[in-house]
């Protein structure tokens, strides 16, 4: 049996005797079969000395029982890993930071503890997945929708903590986050927001509460075991309608970005979108050799003659038909003054669609509708992707500095990119998701990290930095939010040392390390 770093196998066994005891043997995983589905399916460092693999798992199956388990964890100083679902794929999947840590999956605690139709919010438990959700709407018949991320069988939870995004109205999920339940390190059980008011009545219809508002110190950190959330919810609108933006030279990317950020900024464009740029995007025979040529000129008649826009911009619009018909032809206005620009009118639904229509429906995750349909949209690969992800200034010429960056490095350093996406999943920045295969191959995998790393440098030195990451290169990330000599880190570090002396919860989550196993700066 693999143990945690820092403790004796005896200690352990001790440990694990005593989690059996609180939450039933059935519930605590430590045969090599039981735990290596714990394993990072894409994990770029798959089967190499580095790779984190847990000691063992345990599933609770209420709040009690978390407590329980983190009450061993402190006393014999054993590091847990949270997961709710466990599908961050591309980011760490269930795996640890740490090797040797034990996972804490929440999957058992699956409840959908309340939805208001009226007032358009949930109260869920870790282990609800976007299906769940979905489902238990469905079955209601509630005018509600969720925001699903593209695939579905993750968690509100577990996304919204780490931040990630959807395509509908409330496709910016941290934002849609109201009022948590925290089981703390010392086992202590807070409530966030509202829910410090014993009897609290909005608890899910009111963020801050009273005092500093501590709900957001619990995303993307190791401070806590969240084992509730408030998540508001979209009204069903009553239809959709999409069209698409094209323009035809490189350099329209600066009006069109710029019109965009206006619609966005003033609520006239509320979904997420993608922005789509064929010339930047992966490996294509057809582009490539013009690409290659470095003429912007060639390129663009070369689009002009195949019908190959320089630059899409997809729109989607939710709510009342008459005001998104009027928002599309006034949009279209705006984009009009972009010599030469050319509209495509997208689908369109009126809500509920009907089971007919449904399976007709190509991609139904921007409709709130979750799918697996992702995975089959991706180039095959042989094992999965990891994604680089840095926030962009929301401007044409900022977005292509950053593609011209990316792409020299990538071919500097003759590696290939699976996918490129620019988002807009927050407001005010694009997010670039920039996707590498993982490979189970070791040596292909080392470039990899080593093009990732450099990535994470040359955006750092232009002042972007990453919203997110895989487990493998937290520490790489968060070396570059180093303002102040690493002011930051050191706050992080110092309500880390406060909330869990013994350094038990998630160690090296985001570059956050307790104190037992902090390193010197880098
Ligand atoms: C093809 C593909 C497409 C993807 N598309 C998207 C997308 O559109 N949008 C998007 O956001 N992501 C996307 N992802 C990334 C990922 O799949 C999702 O974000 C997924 O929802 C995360 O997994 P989860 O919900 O199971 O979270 P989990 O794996 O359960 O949790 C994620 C992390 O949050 C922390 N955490 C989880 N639960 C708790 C808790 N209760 N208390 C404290 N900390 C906790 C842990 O650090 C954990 O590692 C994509 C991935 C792939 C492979």
């Amino acid at each position: 049996m693999r143990v945690p770093p820092g403790v004796s196998p005896a200690d352990f066994a001790e440990a694990i005797k005593q989690l059996e005891g609180a939450i039933s043997k059935e519930w605590v995983f430590t045969s090599d079969e039981d735990v290596d589905p714990y394993r990072d399916a894409y994990s770029p460092v798959w089967n190499e000395e580095e790779e984190p693999i847990p000691s063992a798992a345990v599933a609770p199956d209420g709040v009690e029982q978390v407590q329980a388990i983190i009450r061993v964890a402190n006393k014999y100083q054993i590091p847990l890993w949270t997961i709710s679902t466990g599908k961050n794929l591309g980011y760490g999947g269930s795996a640890p930071l740490l090797g040797g840590s034990v996972v804490l999956d929440l999957k058992r605690m699956n409840r959908v503890l309340e939805i208001d139709e009226k007032n358009h919010y949930a109260l869920l438990e870790p282990g609800v997945s976007y299906f769940d959700l979905y489902r238990y709407i469905q079955d209601r018949k509630l005018k509600v929708w969720i925001d699903p991320p593209d695939p579905g069988w993750g968690s509100p939870v577990g996304n919204s903590l780490e931040r990630g995004g959807g395509y509908t109205p409330m496709h910016d999920h941290f934002d849609a986050v109201c009022g948590m339940e925290v089981v703390l390190p010392n086992g202590e059980v807070m409530r966030t927001g509202m829910g410090a008011l014993p009897g609290s009545k909005t608890w899910q219809q009111y963020k801050y509460g009273f005092g500093p508002y501590v709900t957001p110190i619990f995303s993307q950190s190791n401070f806590g075991v969240v084992t509730k959330m408030g998540i508001w919810l979209f009204p069903e609108p009553e239809a959709y309608l999409s069209g698409t933006v094209q323009v035809w030279k490189r350099d329209d990317l600066m009006p069109l970005v710029e019109i965009f950020t206006e619609l966005v900024s003033s609520g006239t464009m509320r979904g997420c979108t993608t922005l789509a740029g064929p010339w930047f995007g992966p490996p294509n025979p057809e582009l490539d050799p013009l690409r290659a040529s470095g003429s912007v000129t060639a390129m663009e008649d070369y689009g002009r003659r195949k019908d190959i826009p320089f630059w899409s911009l997809p729109l989607p619009f939710y709510g009342p038909a008459k005001v998104i018909a009027a928002q599309w032809e006034y949009t279209k206005g705006k984009f009009s003054s972009i010599p030469g620009v050319t509209f495509q009118d997208g689908p369109s639904y009126r809500f509920p669609l009907s089971a007919e229509e449904v399976p007709k429906i190509r991609d139904t995750v921007p409709l709130g509708i979750p799918s697996l349909q992702i995975f089959s949209l991706l180039p095959p690969q042989s094992h999965g992707h990891i994604g680089f992800s840095p926030i962009i200034p929301m401007s044409g010429q900022a977005l292509l500095e950053a593609l011209e960056l990316f792409d020299g490095v990538h071919s500097e350093l003759g590696s290939g990119r699976a996918v490129l996406t620019i988002l807009s999943s927050f407001p005010r920045a694009f997010v670039i998701i920039d996707l590498f295969p993982v490979e189970r191959d070791v040596e292909k995998n080392r470039k990899t990290r080593e093009i990732y790393r450099r990535l994470i440098k040359v955006a750092a030195a232009r002042g972007w930095g990453e919203y997110r990451t895989h487990t493998t290169f937290m520490g790489d990330i968060s070396n570059t939010y180093s303002f102040n000599n690493h002011a930051l880190r050191h706050f992080h570090e110092t309500i880390k040392d406060a909330v869990d002396p013994n350094g038990i919860l998630s160690p090296g989550k985001c570059g956050i390390w307790p104190k037992r196993m902090r390193k010197a700066e880098a």
